[in-house]
């Protein structure tokens, strides 16, 4: 087996990111498997330097370790380029608004807020006007007959290669099997799962798994305070135990946590972080 974790380095880790690591780390390590960090770093303006070691760092210091070099999804734009090569796409020039307003009106199977397919038939007479514009295209996929997928963005106007494409493409090339991340994550999968046939890449494992909310039952945020390593007032060790407390583990060390650990009895509720940045068991 081999397991990922693949944060993005724009800012410290939060508790929930730590404790979906952990948890990823654990299924991985306890079936002997390989786990791997991959730093996906493909937005360029929200990316910032210090990041990718401080987020290292706190992996580290609450007993995570890793395999292999730690891959920056920034090195790797010739394997997305060769995967854009091979799939059926176009050029949009749409703004976000004319989507929004486009995409209001009702149009069939697709869910709200879908790309309702403005650029997809586009003539090359018209294509050409719309590049004389200036504004450079995103390049979407054209996707058929596939209920509840658009036509999705693969690669932004400014240059970058979105998400979808890029986790597809590196988790096949690094031969991640098993992939543990947060449910806010499961409505992305599809497309994926669509880009993975696609591709003739190999699907791997899905395990989507619940998130901690702030106190007000948002999903946790910077703002809620509290929520990094460096914030928390217990010691590194004392926050992955509690941690593991949410995941209804009682080990405290990696050791003896990894002896306990059984997927098959991991709580399926998101817990909340409580008002004075305690713990509650309060499922949402
Ligand atoms: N980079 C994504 C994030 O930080 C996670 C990607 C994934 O696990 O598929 O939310």
């Amino acid at each position: 087996m081999t397991g990922r974790f693949a944060p993005s380095p724009t800012g410290d880790l939060h508790l929930g990111n730590l404790r979906t690591a952990l948890l990823a780390w654990l299924w991985a390590r306890t079936g002997g498997g390989r786990f791997l960090v991959r730093m996906e770093d493909l937005d360029r303006g929200r990316v910032r330097e210090q990041f990718y070691d401080r987020q290292l760092r706190d992996l580290a210091a609450i007993g995570l370790d890793w395999d292999g070099p730690v891959v920056r999804q920034s090195e790797r734009t010739e394997l997305y380029e060769d995967a854009i090569a091979r799939l059926d796409t176009y050029p949009c020039w749409c703004t976000r608004a004319e989507i929004r307003e486009a995409a209001s009106a009702p149009h069939g199977e697709l869910p709200e807020g879908a790309y309702p397919g403005t650029c997809r038939d586009l003539s090359s007479a018209e294509q050409a006007e719309r590049a004389a514009g200036g504004r450079p295209a995103a390049l979407r996929l054209r996707v058929e007959g596939v209920p509840g997928v658009d036509d999705f963005v693969l690669r932004r106007g400014d240059g970058a290669f979105a998400y979808n494409l890029a986790v597809v493409v590196d988790d096949a090339d690094q031969g991640v099997n098993h992939v543990v991340r947060g449910h806010d994550l499961e409505d992305s999968t599809p497309r994926q799962l669509l880009l993975m046939r696609l591709l003739g890449l190999p699907e791997p494992e899905y395990h989507h798994v619940p998130l901690i909310l702030g106190p007000d039952g948002k999903r946790l945020a910077k703002r809620h305070g509290a929520v990094t390593l460096e914030e928390r007032p217990e010691a590194p060790d004392d926050v992955r135990t509690m941690l593991a407390r949410t995941l209804g583990l009682s080990g405290r060390t990696p050791d003896e946590l990894l002896r306990e650990f059984d997927p098959s009895t991991l709580p399926t509720a998101d817990c909340r972080l409580s008002a004075d940045r305690r713990f509650d068991r309060a499922a949402s």
